[in-house]
């Protein structure tokens, strides 16, 4: 089960503290949001899950976290100042405006007037001033994707790492695209975050590597708790690839608002590091860059056997953070009906994504012995470093237990007086089954490892040299 619209998510955003809207107090941003106490937690337990898989799980992927502003020589070797355009068309009559390929029957989505101007290219870089005087001679570009600092950087990797290909670089960070219509909550943002890896090939292996990342991927949202029902897979057509794309596949989810882009995977050939190069001459570049006077190293691997310089391809899965977090949002998100007649809401997430881990409660509010020795097990099991662990001195079990289900906490361990008073046993209660356990206290820390363990469990991804 899923949300069965945009909008049921949107309130429990909203009510339980996942996403804000910005600038709310003063009307707004369009296309900007703000991740509330919860939802800080859940985004960053997905991107720390894509760190482990990426980085930590595999022996060929190296991490960088790089600069948001970016010298504009950098997005004009990219290709991005030329083409890193959306179609823009307006209504005469209301004075909309929209993203061409988005407006169907060649009518105004808001009025329905059949006047739009003819399509124009509208450039998605917001662009800042540099420095105190605001003359335009100074300026950078706010990054469009992580991607370029990864390639701009990739010579000085290589320096300090004795990396070659296959290996890859990974990075999480903001990117900035002045949408044109920013909709459907934090689908389509002009502020957002992405997870990027640049694993970078020798030429001729590109074809394998790709399939073999879209494979992974797949594997990996799967591992998020993403249905594969909800999944599939879309390969753009020759025609519509992006100016440095020799093949993509987007990994496709059935969002509330339809079936979209969860995640890019482009076979970006040798474009980037060969743009980015000086002296490309003597250099076999399959990709058709310009020359470039103006970048002062060589982004090439040196084989000292064939005695000759070659550029690596790149293999580039990019996923939306954002786009991320609804996906899992919907996919959690259920409501019940109960056999006492009555219904609650459940947000089942992976435990691993969960923003509160173990919520920790006194069966009575502000009584001295059971808040002690909460709070107690609290920090004991918080030592452990799993995660958020709550201590909650509400004192309604039940309203607690409905509480942390809509926000996905996926376990409830509740202090009583037989705690205290006799065994030192604690009431475990799970989320998805609403089971209830007797445990004792110095099993919790193993209970919660375990749980944790299994929801995350290693991923399928394999070294670069296992059979590739
Ligand atoms: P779209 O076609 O939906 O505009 P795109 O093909 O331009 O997306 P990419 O350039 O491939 O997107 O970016 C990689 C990933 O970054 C996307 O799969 C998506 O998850 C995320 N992303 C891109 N643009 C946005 C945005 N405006 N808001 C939120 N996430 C975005």
């Amino acid at each position: 089960m899923t949300a069965e619209s945009m909008d049921e998510l949107v309130a429990l955003a909203k009510r339980r503290g996942f996403l804000y809207q910005a600038s709310e107090l003063y009307g707004g941003l369009q296309g900007i949001y703000d991740y509330g106490p919860l939802g800080v937690e859940l985004k960053n337990n997905l991107k720390a899950a894509w760190w482990r898989s990426m980085v930590y799980e595999r022996d060929d992927v190296e991490g960088l976290d790089c600069s948001i502003l970016t010298n504009p020589k950098v997005l004009r070797y990219s290709g991005h100042e030329d083409t890193f355009t959306d179609p823009l068309q307006d209504c005469r009559a209301c004075k909309s405006r929209w993203r061409a390929d988005h407006i169907e029957d060649g009518r105004c989505p808001n009025c329905g007037s059949d006047d739009l101007t003819e399509p124009r290219p509208f450039n998605l870089m917001f662009r800042t001033a540099v420095g105190p005087i605001d003359d335009g001679s100074s300026f950078a570009y706010l990054r469009p994707e992580t991607a370029q600092s990864i390639f701009t950087n990739f010579r000085n990797v290589l320096d300090s790492t004795s990396r070659k290909p296959p290996f890859g670089i990974a990075q999480i960070g903001k990117a900035f695209r002045n949408e044109i219509t920013p909709r459907n909550f934090i689908f389509r943002v002009r502020e957002f975050e992405q997870m990027e890896l640049e694993f970078f090939v020798e030429a001729g292996t590109d074809e394998e590597w790709h399939e073999r990342w879209v494979q992974e991927r797949m594997a990996w949202w799967t591992q998020q708790g993403v249905s594969p029902a909800h999944l599939s897979l879309y390969h753009h057509p020759a025609e519509d690839l992006s100016h440095y794309s020799k093949a993509t596949v987007d990994i496709m989810y059935r969002f509330p608002h339809g079936v979209e882009e969860l995640e890019g995977i482009a076979n970006r050939s040798d474009f980037d590091l060969g743009s980015h190069t000086r002296n490309q001459d003597d250099l076999d570049i399959h990709a058709k860059v310009m020359p470039n006077p103006d970048s002062s190293v060589r982004l090439a691997v040196h084989d000292q056997q064939a005695k000759r310089w070659s550029v690596p391809w790149v293999i580039e899965p990019s996923a939306g953070v954002d786009r991320g977090v609804l996906a899992v949002l919907n996919e959690g998100y259920r409501v019940e009906q109960l056999d006492n007649g009555g219904q609650r809401t459940v947000l089942a997430l992976k435990a691993h994504l969960a923003p509160i881990k173990a919520a920790v409660i006194p069966l009575k509010r502000n009584h001295e012995g059971l808040v002690a020795r909460a709070r107690a097990i609290k920090a004991e099991l918080q030592r452990l470093g799993l995660g958020r662990i709550l201590f909650e001195n509400t004192g309604n079990i039940g309203k607690a237990y409905r509480r942390h289900d809509e926000v996905g906490t996926p376990m409830c361990i509740t202090i009583d007086f037989r705690t205290i008073e006799e065994d030192d046993t604690v009431t475990i209660r799970d989320r998805d089954s609403m089971a209830q356990e007797r445990v004792s206290v110095a099993e919790l820390g193993d209970r919660l490892r375990g749980m944790l363990a299994a929801s995350d469990s290693a991923s399928t991804m394999t070294a670069a040299d296992d059979g590739a």
